[in-house]
């Protein structure tokens, strides 16, 4: 099967960089900010994110986890997403949420987090980061803040590699 990379390991730490630069800017700071990344590949690149914030700012975000289990029906390509949990050490009544994740598709996995997230505590904002947003929304959901915009095909698929968890960082469409 065809590869075409999109993004090698610089242009992700780049572009990593540069959401790490307009969360700030956007968040005025890092009052009241915390990170929640979706499990797997968005975990890694909150970390990521997290770690460049502390670069910048010299300030240790809170960040953590939501798990994300999702269904899919392979004869339509839709599918039902359940959060099973999220994890974090910081309270998030009344902070600034960035929901963190490698790709945004339908829209349905970010739907599922944030009833997650409001079942248990009141934010005073969420926004969303993603490293690849390729199109396809079923819901009214859009990031605040993305890595790259890459029109896909529904028979294409984005594949995010990071080190942390793959044998080298890239992100390529297959
Ligand atoms: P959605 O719920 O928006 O349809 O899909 C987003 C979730 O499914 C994300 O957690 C993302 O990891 C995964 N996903 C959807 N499409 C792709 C894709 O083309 N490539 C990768 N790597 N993940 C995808
Ligand atoms: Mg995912």
């Amino acid at each position: 099967m065809e590869k075409r990379v999109i993004l090698d390991d610089k242009a992700i730490d780049r572009t990593l960089t540069r959401i790490a630069h307009e969360i700030l800017e956007n968040n005025k700071g890092t009052a009241d900010l915390a990170l929640l990344g979706i499990r797997t590949r968005g975990v890694y690149l909150a970390n990521r994110i997290q770690q460049k914030i502390e670069k910048i700012e010299g300030v240790i975000v809170p960040t953590g986890v939501l798990d994300v289990t999702a269904y899919r029906d392979d004869i339509d390509d839709r599918h039902a997403v359940e959060v099973t949990a999220y994890e974090i050490q910081a309270d998030l009544n009344n902070k600034h949420v960035v929901i963190v994740d490698d790709v945004l598709y339908t829209g349905r996995t970010v739907r599922a987090s944030l009833d997650a997230i409001l079942d248990q505590v009141r934010p005073k904002r969420i926004s969303l980061a993603t490293l690849v947003d390729r199109g396809h929304r079923e819901l009214p959901i859009r990031a605040d803040f993305i890595g790259k915009n890459i029109p896909t095909a529904l028979t294409e698929e984005i594949v995010v590699m990071l080190d942390e968890v793959d044998e080298k960082t890239q992100v390529y469409i297959k």
